[in-house]
């Protein structure tokens, strides 16, 4: 296993003149030895570019990656001893499933009595071992996928596992079954894995550290819960959660944001940068409705169930509150927010607030 440096790392596929014209725009990223993290942005941001550079299938255009410190921009993908999963299966069609978990190893000449064991351990966490003897060739894609799954979890000495959207092709039912056992894997033997995805489910659920991507850009790293309490641009804010987060323009007076003239307490002093365009961003889950506050026009309600989202405007602004099922909606709603789940943005970025 292995610490994962990226240092300044950026890449163009073609000529750049521009910052545009780059994939990757300039990464400084550490992926701790050990760590399970999720690369999540959309379709486009620069997920598989990364990925790529770090497997050493693609050569960054600047910058270097590391190795526990050493450099390894130069080398190729079978020397940086990486095990990467697809979207689609890898596996051979005419070898049975234990043949198929077996290969990465025989091939780098373990010996027999370790195969063994090792690949009856895979088999078991995975739920294969009642096919072990099938051929490949005979089973559905979902279960080739499981085999691909294997097939990059069974070394023990490699520097980091790569997942490239490996559940795309996995049956939605089971897609939770297979993110709960990677995670154990995870657990488990200790790899630092490094998981790519669109899902914001599936990298929240995976991972201890998310990094969020967008437009070839890191805009933020960090645990599940930092994204979601302190997101910290507005575009995870909107990324994450579902609804996303509220996102207000707000003049900022001291300790105080006002939204369309309504005043609303910030939990400090903020002194706004100049000229910077403000905004505050609340949670849908963190909006109480009910009679105080400040007046809310209702548009909308979505029932889920066991919770009910509540659309409408505040100050002629789009504001969305998530409300348990039974909550009774007054005949003139109001809004009220608590201080400390409110986060300050100028021009897009969280700033901090003072005391
Ligand atoms: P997706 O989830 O759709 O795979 P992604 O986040 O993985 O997206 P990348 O595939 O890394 O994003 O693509 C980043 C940018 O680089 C996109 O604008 C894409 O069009 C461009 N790109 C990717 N591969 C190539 C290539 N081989 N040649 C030219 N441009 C490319």
């Amino acid at each position: 296993m292995a610490r994962i440096g990226l240092d300044h790392v950026r890449h163009a596929y073609g000529p750049a003149k521009g910052r545009q014209d780059y994939a990757l725009k300039g990464l400084d990223l550490a992926f701790d030895d050990g760590g399970a993290f999720a690369l999540l942005g959309p379709s486009g941001c620069g997920k598989t570019t990364l990925l790529n550079i770090i497997s050493g299938l693609l050569a960054p255009s600047e910058g270097r990656v590391l190795f526990d410190g050493e450099d390894v921009t130069a080398l190729a993908p079978e020397a940086r001893n990486i095990a990467q999963v697809f979207q689609f299966p890898v596996v051979y069609d005419t070898m049975t499933v234990r043949q198929n978990l077996a290969f990465p190893l025989r091939n780098r000449g373990i010996p027999r009595a370790r195969v063994g064991p090792r690949v009856d351990r895979i088999l078991d966490m995975l739920g294969l071992t009642d096919l072990a003897d099938r051929r490949a060739a005979s089973l559905t894609a979902d279960l080739k996928q499981k085999i691909s799954l294997g097939r990059g979890m069974v070394r023990e000495d490699v520097a980091a596992i790569l997942f490239d959207e490996p559940l795309t092709v996995i049956d939605p039912h089971l897609k939770w079954q297979l993110r709960a056992q990677l995670k154990t894997l995870h657990r488990e033997f200790g790899h630092t894995m490094v998981y790519v995805t669109h899902d914001q489910t599936e990298a929240l659920t995976f991972a201890d550290t998310v990094v969020v991507m967008t437009e070839g850009e890191v805009v933020q790293a960090g645990t599940p819960q930092e994204l979601f309490e302190r997101p910290a641009h507005t575009f995870v804010g909107h990324f994450i959660g579902s609804p996303g987060m509220n996102v207000l323009p707000a003049e900022i007076e001291e300790g105080t944001a006002l939204v369309g003239g309504e005043p609303i307490a910030l939990p400090g002093r903020v002194s706004a940068p100049r000229g910077a365009a403000m905004s505050i961003g609340v949670r849908p889950e963190f909006v109480a409705l009910g009679d105080h506050g400040l007046p809310f026009k209702v548009l909308r309600v979505d029932d889920l169930g066991r919770e009910r989202i509540v659309h409408g405007t505040l100050a002629g602004h789009p504001l969305a509150a998530v409300v348990p099922e039974d909550t009774r909606l007054p005949a003139h709603p109001r809004v009220a927010f608590s201080p400390t789940s409110l986060n300050v943005y100028a021009d897009d970025w969280r700033i901090e607030v003072g005391p």
